[in-house]
């Protein structure tokens, strides 16, 4: 594993995300695999990776608790541990923290942040008081270091980054954004102020790990060993300003591939940049909803539809085909159906990626009804 010094500690260049970890369906609803989970966990630990990321939302509250037991074997000071605040699912800052530090089964938290700064909640997070009362904490030694985790627009970004000295910001950064979004932009930003970068989503919430045909052939006559995430992954490993990319990796094939490409410092070369931009131009104008399944629009639809997950179905009928779709369509998990959706426009709002969900919910009914 490679390490990255950020302040006076040592970081695994990798990270454990805590989103996304192997589930299992009971009578009482979707819960985390525990069995596997920490399997992963273990080898993760076995393997050097020292950084490890949940938050109060995540697997519906129970990630923060099942990381506390997972890691409760472990030296207190053999990891670090990064959890959020975030407004909309509980304003109680106070409670929160205590919570999330008795689930956590520790007395501190190494990186503490303030959860998906949007447009809409910056202003809460100052005003309301958890901005200062985490800076109390910080001194108090209960917090290491606060940061934040951001899809705020550039002026919201600057305005944060003003209020006070952040130890650390975590943004979504992967070559698609980079080429689509203003992640380039945010990323200067905080390069300028040198401002520690946490990597989210570096595979789109798994969306780049498969590109189209035509979009790897030429990724693959370069390197044919190479997988796609790893060329994701080999590609932030040139931006300096990131300390830890984060993968939320809900299987022992992908921590084992991952740790593999963090085993090394290899990074693309500026012709390697090149194809790769190439091949994601190609993949854009096969795939065009970038959804990442963050499911930050799901709890508002008012006829409860299973967003990401139709969303996900679209993109694999844009780049396997109709069948595949029809079938997909009839097994999908979903309370509201594609034909049920009122484009109400609430997910748009609430969607860092701002795609045009209803559009899509009209296409597939659309498809559905054939
Ligand atoms: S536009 Fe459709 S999918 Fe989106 S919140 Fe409204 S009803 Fe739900
Ligand atoms: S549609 Fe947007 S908000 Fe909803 S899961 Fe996808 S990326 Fe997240």
């Amino acid at each position: 594993m490679i390490y990255k010094k950020f302040k006076e500690i040592m970081l695994s260049t990798l990270g454990m995300g805590n989103m996304r970890l192997p589930i299992i369906k009971t009578e009482t609803g979707t819960h985390i695999d525990k069995l596997k989970a920490k399997q992963i966990i273990d080898y993760a630990m076995a393997n050097g990776i020292n950084y490890y990321d949940t938050a109060y939302m995540y697997h519906n509250g129970e990630s923060e608790e099942f990381l506390g037991e997972a890691l409760a074997k472990y030296d207190r000071n053999s990891y670090f541990l990064a959890t959020k605040f975030n407004i909309n699912a509980n304003p109680d800052y106070k409670a929160v923290f205590e919570e999330q530090l008795t689930k956590l089964k520790t007395d501190h938290v190494d990186f503490y942040l303030i959860h998906a700064l949007s447009d809409s909640t910056m202003q809460r997070y100052i005003d309301e008081g958890s901005v200062s009362y985490f800076l109390g904490q910080k001194e108090k030694g209960r917090i290491k270091y606060l940061g934040f985790s951001t899809h705020a627009s550039i002026p919201t970004l600057e305005k944060f980054l003003n209020h006070t000295q952040w130890d650390f910001t975590q943004m979504q950064l992967n070559y698609f954004d980079w080429l689509y979004s203003h992640t380039k932009q945010e990323y200067e930003i905080l390069e300028k102020r040198n401002i520690p970068v946490i990597v989210m989503e570096p595979i789109r919430g798994g969306r780049l790990a498969v590109l189209s045909q035509k979009a790897e052939l030429e990724l693959n006559k370069a390197h044919p060993d190479w997988s796609m995430a790893s060329w994701a992954f080999r590609w932030i490993k040139r931006l300096s300003q990131v300390k830890v990319v984060l993968s939320g990796m809900s299987d022992m094939n992908q921590i084992i591939e991952n740790i593999s490409t963090f085993n090394d410092n290899l990074s693309l070369s500026d012709e390697e940049e090149s194809l790769l931009f190439k091949a994601c131009k190609a993949f854009k104008n096969e795939v065009t909803v970038p959804c990442t399944g963050c499911r930050y629009c799901c709890d508002d639809c008012p006829v409860k539809i299973n967003i990401p997950a139709y969303l996900s179905i679209y993109n694999k009928y844009r780049t396997d085909g109709r069948w595949y779709a029809i079938n997909a369509l009839k097994k999908a998990d979903s309370i509201g159906k594609p034909e049920d959706c009122i484009a109400c426009g609430v997910c748009t709002d609430l969607c860092p990626q701002d795609i045009d969900v209803k559009t899509v919910m009209s296409e597939l009914a659309e498809l559905q009804r054939q």
